[in-house]
């Protein structure tokens, strides 16, 4: 449970970290999309 609890924390930060550096508006701050992302990647780390 332990792997796939890190499995899944890590491709959500991959995610929100392919996103931040496609999305344009990210660069100054970030979007609702990037905290929705965000917002996973927390909830999948616990
Ligand atoms: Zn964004």
């Amino acid at each position: 449970m332990t792997t796939k609890t890190a499995t899944n924390a890590e491709a959500a930060y991959k995610i929100w970290l392919g996103h931040t550096i496609q999305c344009a508006a990210c660069r100054t701050t970030p979007c609702v999309t990037a905290l929705r992302l965000g917002r996973a990647w927390r909830e999948a780390r616990r």
